[in-house]
């Protein structure tokens, strides 16, 4: 028998041959789990989003969130990247006592506005009896603490985003949680001394 008429097959020891077998075994079973299911819906090619909506992850509010996207904003799908987070903005409100969730959420929009330079506007909303309160420290709850936050954190974020144009929005649970009331309110210069270095930091993507 000629060398190059062997197969290289049989030239492998069993246990390299049983561990291929193993391997290629593995990967059709993954890739029939990974495909289980598939469906298609439109996408929008080079989308170009003129607006950044930050809002509480909060799944009672959604009804709020559509109609403030769609009734008070006007924006159609593709014109606004949307940002859901637990407690939205109310970190960078504090950004001494909550240093790095602070950071986390300002990089976060920082991202965004890195990602998409056609953002413009961005919406920022916090809503009444917001369950993220339960994780900050006791000494930052108050009376209405959220509108004082909204407005507080809208300040620093014109400080870290100068060029964009921000409206704060406040959604209100009334009528026994049955509706949600929106209300904008203005974005005050606060001056009070932030770690900068936290939220001037950015990333890209
Ligand atoms: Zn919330």
């Amino acid at each position: 028998m000629r060398y190059n008429q062997v197969s290289w097959t049989t030239i492998m020891p069993a246990w390299r041959r049983r561990m291929l077998v193993q391997q290629s075994t593995f990967r059709k079973k993954w890739e029939e789990s990974f495909m289980r299911l598939m469906a298609k819906f439109p996408a929008i090619i080079k989308s170009k989003p003129t607006n950044l909506v930050v809002v509480c992850f909060d799944s009672g509010l959604h009804y709020g969130n559509e109609g403030l996207i769609r009734e008070i904003l006007g924006l159609k799908q593709g014109l606004y990247v949307f940002l859901s987070i637990g407690g939205s903005v109310t970190p960078m409100a504090h950004p001494k006592d909550t240093p790095s969730r602070c950071k986390g959420v300002a990089r976060q929009i920082l991202l965004a506005c890195d990602r998409y330079p056609s953002i413009t506007d961005i919406a920022v909303v916090m809503h009444s009896d917001c369950g993220f309160y339960v994780t900050v420290p006791k000494h930052l709850h108050s009376h209405e603490k959220e509108k004082r936050d909204l407005q507080m954190a809208g300040s620093h974020l014109m400080e870290i985003l100068p060029g964009k144009k921000i409206r704060l929005f406040y959604q209100e649970i009334t009528d026994d949680g049955e509706s949600v009331a929106i209300y904008e309110t203005d974005c005050p210069k606060i001056r009070e001394s932030i770690p900068r270095r936290h939220l001037f930091e950015r990333h890209r993507c």
